[in-house]
């Protein structure tokens, strides 16, 4: 087994810095089924190649197995796993380059730390899904991909191909982001049907994938492929992702093929982890144990992120993910306000619009975003072609822009701009403002946006939640925003956290409630009274912060409605 790295950054030798293994040595890493090696095959200013090689001992492969599920069939000894690049060389890259996988050179930090030229080359790689699979997961990354599926035998080429490529990836990446994509893929590319799935598979998953998963197009059947289709850990998996990006939830449909009640546990048996459970993955393994793996791990009282959400068991054993709390937060609030007729301002995938719809004392309930993919995954969602008349009657959705005016947002109790403001150019926030506030003037306006302060709760993000993100704000930047459109449009607001209130930190989410300044009811009534009907909090129960209510005189701002956004 074995893998390359060839770099022409000059001069080339410091690819040896960024790896942490030194090009004139041969260096030896035992693993729990063979020994895996570094080496340099070429070290010169211009070129440097280093060379990870895997060798496999089918029979400690075969030891290290669950003896709780003897196999007695010979393709346990017999089998591809010590040619082919799959999940166990992924597992020594994570083990032998560790240190450079977070990115760490105290020798050459600005080399670490930015893309260089790089070429990968696996030279037998399993590939379920062909070359065609490979090109589709790497070159969102900015790889550029050349894979060639490998005869199934040289000499009798009309047997047509096997399942392995030939990969070679070249491109101007982060030597960091390369190892750990490679420790993801690999294993998502050989997808071995049968392999041990443990509970801490989710947590390096998330760290290894942070920076470029939640934002890959193939997310959903990377995650899925990972985890080896157990579909509660894979849930578990996109909740995670769901905290750092936003709407990642699309992927939580269910693939048609993947049935989640017919994930049968078949045994309950314990599990150390580490490079057993690497071992016995490779070994593909049958899949005993997984529904404990699965409890165990929603047992736990927390991510590694540290950015927990716990729920209102005593012991904090359930734990929710922020995007739901989100959403529960926003629904409460608008319980409170006594509204009934709602607009979502990018709805995104339709969550909160079908929320909405579930509760009959919404009698009006409208979707708006930009994205005609978000709007048509919405209609999916709600499954627009097969709801009841009655409640189809109560909604609406269309395409529209928030920079821009437009008759069909006025008329609303209550408006929501849920994880939105933080999408818009700052330049082009103003004319939001003019939209929502001026010119559509709810009686209510709702917004959530990400504390920026909370982000260093997040263990493996580094730069915004999101990719899409053109700001995050602190507490102290939301409040002094919302101050400025409550003196320009007339409007009183208070502030609600949402998610574990860190006391140095803040919440994960802040949320604003504007109450149209003069009006009853809410936030828009006499200074102090909450009226919000209660947020719901991490820990579960309901609390009203503040409120934070900042006053203004009253200025009606109707006379800007519209003017200028353009
Ligand atoms: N509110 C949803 C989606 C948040 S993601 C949720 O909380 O899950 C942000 C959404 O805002 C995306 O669907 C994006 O298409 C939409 N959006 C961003 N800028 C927009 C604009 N200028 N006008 C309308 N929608 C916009």
């Amino acid at each position: 087994m074995l893998l390359t790295i060839s770099t022409t950054v000059r001069p080339a030798t410091d690819l040896g810095f960024l790896l942490h293994k030194h090009p004139d040595r041969v260096q030896e890493f035992g693993q729990s089924y063979g020994v895996a090696r570094v080496l340099y095959p070429e070290a010169g200013e211009e070129r440097c190649t280093a060379a990870l090689m895997l060798d496999v001992d089918p029979i400690r492969l075969v030891r290290s197995r669950d003896r709780a599920t003897p196999d007695y069939t010979l393709g346990q000894y017999v089998n591809d796993r010590p040619y082919a690049a799959s999940s166990l060389l992924a597992v020594a890259l994570a083990d032998v380059f560790r240190t450079a996988r977070t990115g760490r050179c105290a020798s050459r930090p600005e080399l670490a730390a930015g893309p260089i030229p790089l070429e990968i080359t696996l030279p037998v790689l399993p590939c379920r899904g062909g070359p065609g699979l490979a090109h589709r997961l790497f070159e969102p990354l900015g790889w550029r991909v050349e894979a060639t599926a490998l005869p199934l035998d040289e000499e009798f080429p009309e047997w047509g191909d096997s399942r392995y490529v030939r990969l070679v990836l070249r491109g101007e990446v982060r030597l960091a982001d390369a190892l750990n994509q490679l420790y993801v893929l690999l294993p998502v590319l050989d997808d071995a049907k049968h392999y041990w799935v443990a509970p801490d598979e989710v947590d390096k998953l998330i760290r290894a994938g942070g920076s470029w998963l939640a934002s890959h197009p193939d997310r959903g059947l990377i995650t899925r492929r990972y985890l080896g289709r157990r579909w509660a850990l894979t849930r578990t998996a996109f909740a995670r992702l769901a905290e750092i990006g936003d709407d990642v939830e699309e992927d939580l449909e269910p693939p048609v093929e993947e049935d989640p009640a017919a994930e049968v546990a078949t045994g309950d048996h314990a599990r150390k982890d580490g490079e057993d459970t690497a071992a016995e993955r490779a070994a593909e393994e049958g899949s005993v144990g997984e529904d404990l793996a699965e409890k165990e791990y929603a047992g736990r009282s927390g991510p590694a992120s540290g950015a927990s959400q716990e729920g209102s068991s005593p012991a904090g054993a359930v734990r929710r993910p922020l995007n739901t709390l989100r959403l529960e937060a926003v629904l409460a609030t608008l319980e409170g306000l006594d509204a009934s007729t709602v607009i979502d301002l990018g709805c995104g995938s339709g969550r909160l619009v079908g929320a909405l719809l579930e509760r009959p004392r919404f009698t009006r309930v409208t979707g708006v975003d930009v994205s005609s993919r978000a709007l048509a995954f919405a209609a999916r969602r709600l499954k627009l072609d097969r709801m009841p008349e009655r409640r189809r009657e109560r909604l609406e959705l269309f395409q529209g822009a928030l920079t821009y005016t437009d008759a069909r947002f006025a008329g609303y109790d209550a408006a929501v701009l849920m994880e939105v403001v933080e999408h818009v150019d700052p330049p082009r926030l103003d004319a939001l403002e003019r939209v929502v506030f001026g010119a559509a003037r709810p009686g209510h306006v709702i917004v959530t946006t990400p504390n920026v302060e909370h982000n260093v709760r997040y263990e493996s993000l580094d730069g915004m939640r999101h990719p899409d993100h053109r700001f995050e704000w602190t507490r102290a930047e939301f409040r002094a925003w919302a101050a400025k459109v409550c003196g320009e449009y007339g409007y009183r607001v208070e502030f609600l956290p949402i998610g574990d209130d860190d006391p140095e930190v803040g919440p994960p989410t802040q949320m604003a409630l504007f109450g149209l300044a003069g009006a009853s009811g809410g936030s828009g009534g006499t200074e102090g009274s909450a009226g919000t009907g209660g947020v719901v909090s991490a820990a579960g129960h309901t609390s009203v912060r503040g409120p934070v209510s900042v006053n203004t005189d009253g200025h009606a701002g109707a006379g800007d409605a519209g003017g200028g956004d353009d």
